[in-house]
């Protein structure tokens, strides 16, 4: 067993199973989504059964995806799976818990993943931190054991794709997912699409809820740590949804001088989510851990309950500390 590739060990989990399941993370964003679709739709062709499901509802700025309206929201769903592929999560608990209850105590499950505290979990896996996106390993996976690649299944990789490197601008834009890309537009992606869905289509709530957002800013370590704060006061005041608040962190990281950006959330008063995201000199998903998350060494975010304010000058006093704490690596 153990000189076998892990393509060879998803050819043999492929050739055992007809009828299988596609989780991904709750919160979804275009990685989890677009990978998930192209590996249906590829499977699918091949003459499986899928289902695919995530714990949370397709957001509205991901409803561009080929065959969106086919995924399911995972407590809907009444059956258990017992062979389940699990996409772009780092734990099996990060599909959520009503998910998670779909998957057969005795099922086989398989990981595709790039995450950095990636757990181990499942057999075959495919996991690659260097990996930009899952939809890079997903592209992989499927050349190699043979599923072509359709003008839907590139627009899902390539969304993808565009979502994890931040419409390729991110440290993870590396040549060979430039490349990638490259050849996924020649198989029917479309780029200019893909942008304006994931950056240039925002509710009238995500613009007002934007607005308090920036209105909030806070500014630490002199000017290195930048952090937002939404309120579940404030959502309701920009009659906005947490969904509406995606993306926001990006402004924190953006102000000039900024070596990491946090973004605090209220989405349920005693709940707050934090986002993090850093430029390379300091490794966020340590930071996420600390707190129960995770992620990537320059995007990483956990969930902590708690009150507002306490929890916010636990998560800025940890990142300050972090950059106070060892040399600064420009990337990695
Ligand atoms: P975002 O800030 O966009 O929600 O997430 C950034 C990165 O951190 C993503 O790779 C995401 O999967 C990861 N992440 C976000 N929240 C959590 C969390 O609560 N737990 C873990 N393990 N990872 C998270
Ligand atoms: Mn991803």
């Amino acid at each position: 067993m153990s000189d076998s590739t892990p393509y060879d060990r998803f050819r043999e989990f492929l050739s055992r199973h007809d009828e299988l399941l596609i989780l991904s993370h709750q919160d979804p964003d275009g990685d989890a989504l677009g990978s998930s679709l192209a590996l249906q739709a590829a499977l699918q062709a091949r003459g499986k059964r899928i289902t695919t499901a995530n714990e949370s509802p397709v957001p509205e700025s991901l409803r561009f995806l080929p065959g969106w309206e086919t995924i399911r929201v995972a407590a809907e769903v009444p059956e258990k799976f017992g062979a389940v592929f699990v996409l772009d999560c780092s734990s099996l608990e990060r599909v959520g818990p009503s998910a998670e209850r779909l998957v057969a105590r005795d099922a086989a499950v398989a990981c595709v993943d790039h995450h950095a505290g990636n757990e181990g979990f499942g057999d075959p896996r495919l996991v690659d931190v260097e990996a930009s996106a899952t939809a890079e390993l997903i592209h992989d996976l499927l050349e190699a054991v043979g599923l072509p690649i359709t003008p839907e299944i590139a627009a899902c990789l390539y969304a993808g794709i565009a979502s994890d490197t931040g419409a390729f601008r991110y440290l993870n834009t590396t040549p060979k997912i430039l490349r990638l890309a490259a050849r996924l537009v020649e198989e029917g992606a479309d780029p200019a699409l893909t942008a304006e869905a994931l950056y240039a289509r925002k509710s009238a709530g995500s613009l007002r809820i934007l607005g308090l957002a920036l209105a909030s800013l806070e500014s630490r370590a002199a000017g290195q740590l930048a952090a937002l704060t939404i309120s579940r006061d404030m959502f309701d005041r920009a009659r906005a949804t947490p969904e509406d608040a995606d993306g926001i962190v990006q402004y924190a990281k953006s102000l000039l001088g900024a070596r990491v950006g946090v973004l605090i959330q209220e989405p349920t008063l005693g709940e707050v989510r934090i986002s993090f995201r850093s430029d390379g000199s300091v490794d966020v998903n340590r930071v996420a851990g600390i707190f129960g998350g995770g992620g990537h060494k320059n995007a990483a975010g956990a969930r902590v309950k708690g009150e507002l304010d306490q929890v916010r000058e636990a998560i800025l006093s940890a990142v300050e500390q972090a950059m106070n704490g060892g040399p600064a690596s420009p990337r990695g």
